[in-house]
C-alpha cells in the first residue's frame, strides 16, 4: 500500500476521512494483523485491498499488480460473514468457487477434501444452524481458501466466539497457516490474538486511520500453548498496547 487515503462523501459536510497516508508492505507468505480502534478504517481498508472501494488516493499493490477493480488475487472474508442459513455446509463452502464460476458439483468435489483439516468431516450436509460457532467460522473460512487467491484477508474472524473457542481456533489457524504457507492480513481487536498469530502486527491510529507503529513479532514456530508463557510474548502485548494507547483521545 503506498499512500493510501481515503475518504467518504458525506452530505452537507467535509468528506469523512477514514484512512490517511497508509504505506505497508506484506510479503508473500507472511502472516499481518492489523488492530486499531473501532472506526479507525480497517473494514474499509480490506475494501479497498479486495477492489470493492476505489481509494481516493494512493495505490494498493497485490503480486505487483496495482488493484483496480474487484481482484482476482485476493479470497475476502468479511466481518459480518454470511454463510446463507438454506444451504448445507457443503453448500455453503462452494459458493465462493460457483461465485467465481466454476460449476455446482465441479465446485462441491473441490471443497470436500478439505473438510476433514477444518474439522468438518461429517457436516458436509449439515445446515448452519446445526454447526457451533467455532465450525461455522471454519466453514466460512473453508470456503474463503478453496478459492484458491493469493492473498487471504480474514475480518475479525473470530471475534464474535467465547474466549475459549477463539484460544482453540488461534491455534487451529496457526498450524493452518503454518502447513499451507498462506499470505495473511487479519483484521482484529485482540492483541494476544495479533500477536499469538502475526509476523507483524500494524498498530492503527484512531481515526483518520495512520499507521501508528509495526511491530515486528519474532516468537518462534510453531506457536502452541506454551507461547502464550514466552516473557517476549508479554513483551510483545506491551508494545502493540502502548502503540494504541498513544492513539486514543478518549480515555
Ligand atoms: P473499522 O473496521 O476499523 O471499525 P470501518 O472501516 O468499518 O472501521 O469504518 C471506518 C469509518 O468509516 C467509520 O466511521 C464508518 O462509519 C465509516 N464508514 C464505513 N463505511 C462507510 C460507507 N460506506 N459510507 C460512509 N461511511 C462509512
Ligand atoms: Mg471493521
Amino acid at each position: 500500500m503506498r499512500g493510501l487515503t481515503h475518504e467518504f462523501a458525506r452530505a452537507d459536510q467535509a468528506p469523512l476521512r477514514v484512512l490517511e497516508g497508509l504505506d505497508f508492505a506484506v510479503r508473500p507468505g507472511e502472516f499481518t494483523a492489523i488492530i486499531g480502534p473501532s472506526g479507525s478504517g480497517k473494514s474499509t481498508l480490506f475494501n479497498l485491498v479486495a477492489g470493492l472501494d476505489r481509494p481516493t488516493s494512493g495505490v494498493i499493490y497485490v503480486d505487483g499488480r496495482a488493484v483496480t477493480g474487484h481482484s482476482e488475487q485476493v479470497a475476502y472474508m468479511p466481518q459480518k460473514d454470511l454463510l446463507f442459513p438454506w444451504r448445507t455446509i457443503e453448500d455453503n463452502a462452494a459458493l465462493g468457487l460457483e461465485v467465481q464460476g466454476t460449476a455446482k458439483r465441479a465446485a462441491r468435489a473441490a471443497v470436500r477434501p478439505l473438510f476433514p483439516e477444518f474439522g468438518l468431516d461429517g457436516f458436509e450436509r449439515s445446515y448452519p444452524a446445526q454447526l457451533s460457532g467455532g465450525m461455522r467460522q471454519r466453514a466460512a473460512l473453508l470456503r474463503t481458501v478453496a478459492m484458491q487467491r493469493s492473498v487471504l484477508l480474514l475480518d475479525e474472524p473470530f471475534g464474535a466466539l467465547d474466549s475459549l473457542t477463539r484460544t482453540q481456533m488461534q491455534l487451529w489457524l496457526a498450524q493452518m497457516w503454518q502447513r499451507h504457507s498462506w499470505t495473511v492480513l487479519l483484521v482484529t481487536h485482540d492483541i494476544r490474538e495479533a500477536v499469538f498469530l502475526a509476523d507483524s502486527v500494524h498498530v492503527l491510529t484512531s481515526r483518520p486511520g495512520r499507521l501508528a507503529a509495526r511491530v515486528v513479532v519474532d516468537l518462534p514456530r510453531p506457536r502452541t500453548t506454551q507461547t502464550f508463557l514466552q516473557p517476549e510474548f508479554a513483551r510483545l502485548e506491551q508494545q502493540v498496547l502502548s502503540a494504541l494507547g498513544t492513539t486514543s483521545d478518549v480515555p
